[in-house]
């Protein structure tokens, strides 16, 4: 046997649109048309071809080679090589799926179930595919990172989010979802055994990896977490430099659980009244730090007063231990104040999860299907109110998706051979 190192080769598909299949089956036998109809849809997308890193794509594209995927009956499958970099591209036109006999269209439907929440069996038993096709195409597209998809959307990296992590279980034992969100997006989902910092921290290095890939000079200045130990020393292990804030709305739902032995109505008015006090924090940008150290005390006295001093001495500790992350969001006006969205995001994983069998067994490859859920949580459109009515959670956060379809989004945004194309002037 031979012993040679060979690199890997870099994933250069290119799915185009040619509209419809009678198209491009016309186009094959037109070389001069079929390469026009190529880069005329590249420049309708508003992306670039990945060249090899030395190569300005200054070189013409000549047609290169074919071969026939036997599994779709037979279909054609050019290649295009840049003349410069010799960097060659598999063009695959949009009714195939890379390296699955799935039709996009029985794709399109069995993904949009899943996504709805429907059991991967029941997606299958409706699409006539079996479910472990389904989890592959899944997989097959958490192969691809969320950082890459997002920035290819135009999104910038988030220089603040939040972070918390979703507990699930394999089987009988617990697992723990290491979570990023930012907006309507979901840029890190990630998979652990355990719930130690040390588990949390690599599974969101991951993430810190992959941004600082895209773009060296990366910096979070702050994230909005629950206050759980494991995911703050993961933050500060990774992100020295950041700001670490406690959800404001976390702490009004757990005000009440630190006043026992007290009449209902007694905990419902402390409860209104330290609402008013974080709002009116909230309100006043200038003195709202300052503000709150002193407007804290005073309520940890009130509540001594009208609930008795056992209640106002365990307010005040739980306030002591707090509120740095309550002024971390303060601090600051560009820190997200609640997690509301994060605990969206997650609460539509859990439909799905829950109704995955196929996710509950210690085989399962959870690194690659989880991201893949991701990114449908990220590109299929579904905003119901009126502002973001028929927009997807990338569109919302103000990214661009390259077509109206988003199936064929996912296709041409989870192809290795596209890049961003700089962005215009005055833009
Ligand atoms: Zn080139």
């Amino acid at each position: 046997m031979r012993h040679t190192t060979k690199q890997p080769r870099a994933n250069r598909t290119i799915t185009i649109d040619f509209q419809n299949e009678a198209t491009y089956f016309q186009l094959l036998g037109n070389r001069k048309a079929f390469l026009e109809c190529v880069l005329a849809f590249i420049l309708s997308i508003g992306f670039q071809l990945a060249h090899k890193a030395t190569c300005r794509g200054g070189g013409c594209l000549t047609r290169h080679s074919h071969y026939v995927r036997v599994r779709l009956g037979g279909v054609t499958i050019w290649r295009l090589q840049c003349t410069t970099c010799h960097a060659v591209f598999t063009v695959l036109p949009h009714f195939v799926l890379r390296y699955r006999s799935m039709r996009p269209e029985v794709a399109r439907n069995a993904l949009l179930a899943t996504h709805g929440g429907l059991s991967l069996e029941l997606c299958a038993t409706i699409c006539h595919l079996s479910p472990m096709a389904l989890y592959r195409l899944i997989c097959a597209l958490g192969q691809h990172s969320l950082v890459t998809v997002l920035t290819r959307c135009g999104l910038p990296l988030p220089t603040y989010f939040l972070a918390d992590e979703k507990h699930s279980h394999c089987l009988t034992d617990k697992v723990y979802l290491p979570t990023i969100v930012s907006g309507r997006v979901l840029w890190h989902l990630g998979y652990t055994e355990d719930a130690s910092a040390v588990a949390f921290t690599e599974s969101y290095r991951e993430f810190q990896r992959a941004a600082s890939q895209q773009e060296p000079s990366y910096r979070v200045k702050g994230v909005l977490i629950d206050g759980f130990d494991s995911t703050s020393k993961s933050m500060r292990t990774l992100l020295p430099g950041a700001r670490l804030g406690h959800c404001l709305r976390h702490a009004l739902l757990k005000l009440p659980k630190k006043l026992v032995a007290i009449a209902s109505p007694v905990r419902q008015t402390l409860r209104t009244q330290f609402h008013t006090l974080l709002y009116r924090a909230r309100q006043r940008k200038s003195l709202r730090v300052f503000a709150l150290g002193q407007r804290l005390r005073h309520f940890a006295d009130h509540v001594a007063t009208t609930a008795g001093t056992a209640n106002g001495e365990r307010v005040r500790r739980w306030f002591q231990e707090k509120k740095a992350g309550w002024y971390a969001v303060l601090e600051d006006p560009q820190m997200p104040a609640t997690s509301t969205l994060l605990d969206q995001a997650h609460n539509a994983m859990e439909r799905k999860l829950f109704a995955m069998k196929g996710f509950h067994h210690p085989g399962g490859s959870q690194q690659a299907f989880l991201p893949g859920l991701a990114h449908l949580y990220n590109l299929i459109p579904y905003q119901r109110r009126a502002l973001n009515a028929g927009k997807c959670g990338v569109e919302v956060e103000g990214g661009r998706v390259p077509t109206s379809d988003w199936m064929l989004n996912l296709q041409i945004l989870t192809s290795g051979g596209y890049q961003c194309a700089p962005a215009p002037p005055n833009h």
